[in-house]
C-alpha cells in the first residue's frame, strides 16, 4: 500500500489526518522549544501547558462537574481493574459487575482478588449479543462499586440508558466509547478508558474520579495505582505518557473544532445507521446484535459461511478497507468505526460490501 487506507481497527485506531498532519509539522520543533515534545521534561513550562491543556479541553467537552478529578495515567485499561478494586473496594470488599463480555470478564477475574464479587446480570447465554435488563433489587445494597462496561468492543453492544443502581458508585469502562456520544459524567463515581481506540495513542489511560472516591484506598495499594497520588501530583507524580497526552490535546482540538461531542455524536449515528440499515437489507451480510443494544462504534457482522466471509476479508484489504476480521472469540468480521472514521469510509465501505454481494 502506498496510501493511506480505510482502517477499521478496533485499536489502536485510526486517527483524524489532521492531527497526524499537525504532528508531522511539529515533530522536530514544537512551538519554537526547539526540541520535539516527545524530548521534552515533563515538569516543564511548555509541557505543563500541554498536559493542563489536554485536562482543559477535556473537562470542556465532557463537561466534568469540579467535584470529579481526570488523572492520565499508564498501564492500559487493563490495568484499573486491579485499581479500581485496590482504591474503591475497601469498605464492604463487595463488587457487583454486569457481564457483558470479556472486558468485564476480566475485570471480573481481577476484581476477585481483592473483593468478593456479584456477577448481578450477564448475557453470556447468547453470547453476549445484548445488554442485560436490572432492576435497583438486582444489586448488593451495601457493595462498594458496581462495575459495568458501556460498549462492548468486541461484541458490538453498548448500553442505551444508565442502569439504575442507587447510591452505589457506578464504574464504566468507556474505553471503546468516550466522547462519542453525550454522557452525564455527574451519574458515574469513576469513568476510564484507555486512549487507544477514540482519543489517542496506547500508552495512555484516561480517569475520571469522583472526589469522594479518592483517600479510600487500602494501604497495601501499590503507589503507582493509588488515585489519591495521582490526584493530588496532576498527575505528575512520574513522567506520565507525555507524547501520547500530546497527540489526546491535538485529538481533542479537532474533535472542539468539529463542534464537540453532540456533533461528532450525530455523525457517528449516522455512520452506525447506514451500516447497520445495510445490514438488516443484506441477504448476505448480518449483524450479530440485538437492536436495540447496537454499539455505534464496533459493528460485527458475519455471513454464516467461513469461507464467504475470508474472502470478503480477503477482496475489502485488496480494495483498501483494512482490519475487518473479526475477533478470534467471535469469528465473521467487525467494523470499527470510531470518531476519527470518517463517514465517508464507511458509506464507502457499504458500497463495496454491496457489490460483493451481488458478485
Ligand atoms: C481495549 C479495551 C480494554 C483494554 O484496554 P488496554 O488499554 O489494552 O488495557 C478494556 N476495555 C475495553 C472496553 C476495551 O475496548
Amino acid at each position: 500500500m502506498n496510501k493511506r487506507v480505510y482502517n477499521f481497527s478496533s485499536g489502536p485506531a485510526i486517527l483524524p489526518e489532521s492531527v497526524l498532519e499537525k504532528a508531522k509539522n511539529e515533530m522536530l520543533n514544537y512551538q519554537n522549544s526547539g526540541m520535539s515534545v516527545m524530548e521534552m521534561s515533563h515538569r516543564s513550562k511548555v509541557y505543563e501547558e500541554i498536559i493542563y491543556g489536554t485536562e482543559k479541553l477535556l473537562r470542556e467537552l465532557m463537561n466534568i462537574p469540579s467535584n470529579y478529578k481526570v488523572l492520565f495515567l499508564q498501564g492500559g485499561a487493563s490495568t484499573q481493574f486491579a485499581a479500581i478494586p485496590l482504591n474503591i473496594g475497601n469498605k464492604s470488599g463487595i463488587a457487583d459487575i454486569i457481564g457483558t463480555g470479556m472486558w468485564t470478564n476480566k475485570a471480573e477475574s481481577e476484581a476477585r482478588k481483592y473483593c468478593k464479587v456479584n456477577v448481578v446480570a450477564s448475557s453470556k447465554d447468547k453470547m453476549f449479543s445484548y445488554i442485560p435488563e436490572v432492576k435497583k433489587e438486582d444489586f448488593s445494597p451495601d457493595a462498594d462499586y458496581v462495575h459495568i462496561c458501556w460498549n462492548n468492543t468486541i461484541y458490538g453492544t453498548k448500553y442505551t440508558s444508565v442502569p439504575d443502581v442507587g447510591n452505589v458508585p457506578l464504574v464504566v469502562d468507556m474505553s471503546s466509547c468516550i466522547l462519542s456520544e453525550k454522557v452525564d459524567v455527574s451519574k458515574f463515581g469513576i469513568i476510564f478508558a484507555g486512549a487507544q481506540k477514540n482519543i489517542g495513542p496506547a500508552g495512555l489511560t484516561v480517569v475520571i474520579v469522583r472526589e469522594d472516591l479518592i483517600g479510600i484506598h487500602r494501604e497495601s495499594t501499590p503507589t503507582m495505582l493509588t488515585y489519591e497520588i495521582h490526584a493530588k501530583n496532576d498527575s505528575l507524580y512520574n513522567t506520565p505518557p507525555t507524547y501520547s497526552i500530546y497527540i489526546c490535546k491535538l485529538v481533542l482540538e479537532w474533535l472542539k473544532e468539529l463542534g464537540g461531542v453532540e456533533k461528532i455524536q450525530e455523525i457517528n449515528e449516522r455512520k452506525a445507521n447506514a451500516f447497520y440499515d445495510f445490514l438488516d437489507s443484506s441477504k448476505l451480510f448480518n449483524s450479530t446484535v440485538n437492536p436495540k443494544d447496537r454499539s455505534i462504534m464496533n459493528i460485527p457482522f458475519v455471513t454464516g459461511n467461513e469461507e464467504i466471509d475470508k474472502k470478503f476479508i480477503a477482496a475489502a484489504t485488496d480494495a483498501g478497507f483494512v482490519n475487518l476480521k473479526g475477533h478470534r472469540s467471535v469469528g465473521g468480521m467487525r467494523a470499527s468505526i470510531y470518531n476519527a472514521m470518517p463517514e465517508q469510509g464507511v458509506l464507502e465501505l457499504i458500497e463495496f460490501m454491496k457489490k460483493f454481494e451481488n458478485k
